[in-house]
């Protein structure tokens, strides 16, 4: 049994104001991410997936149970997802090793930000690590590198429900804003070593 103070957010909800408004967080991590959770619970009740840790639930489901996998995969990447964040007032670098990877701050953030806008309807934009390489991808609705072998380093979440309340359909401000103020790179870093 999941529940979503599990998945708790590392800051408050209007910490990220106002480049992401309470609101939006109230419905995003409260409403759609407990919708995922409460669907992911109703699907595993009293099957092998029940007792299993939400990673293992994750690749054992891909390609044989999509509706286990799609819940299971959203509620892994929203909370990966929200650990990518941090209130603005925070001071942190972009890892001096991650930029130099794609040619430089500015450039990774260039590559970013084409990867994000080239999601066709729902989805996710990654940094991912792939051996000794860094690479940014783009997965589709519930789609996760955690089930590809992939680790993941960053990621930002593109569905619209991640940015309509704030940002409408201008989808490429409300990547320019994460990128250049909501960024915890210090998480970053973490996961660069894993
Ligand atoms: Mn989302």
């Amino acid at each position: 049994m999941f529940t979503l103070s599990q998945f708790p957010l590392p800051y408050a909800s209007d910490a990220l104001a106002p480049y992401i408004s309470s609101d939006t967080i109230f419905y995003h991590h409260g409403k759609h991410v407990g919708t995922y959770i409460k669907n992911l619970n109703d699907l595993i009740a009293g099957t092998a997936y029940a007792d299993m840790p939400l990673v293992d639930i994750i690749k054992t489901s891909i390609n044989r149970d999509p509706k286990v996998f799609n819940n299971a995969a959203q509620v892994y990447n929203h909370d990966f997802f929200f650990h990518c964040l941090r209130p603005a007032k925070e001071e942190m670098q972009m890892p001096a090793e991650l930029a130099a990877a794609f040619g430089g701050a500015d450039a990774l953030k260039e590559q970013f930000r084409t990867a994000a806008l080239s999601v066709f309807g729902s989805g996710w934009t990654w940094i991912v690590r792939d051996g000794d390489a860094y690479k940014i991808i783009t997965t589709a609705n519930a789609d996760t590198p955690i089930a590809h072998g992939l680790t993941p380093v960053f990621t930002l979440d593109v569905w619209e429900h991640a940015y309509y309340l704030d940002y409408q359909n201008r989808r490429a401000d409300f990547i320019d804003a994460v990128l250049d103020n909501l960024v915890n790179w210090e998480f970053v870093a973490e996961n660069m070593k894993k």
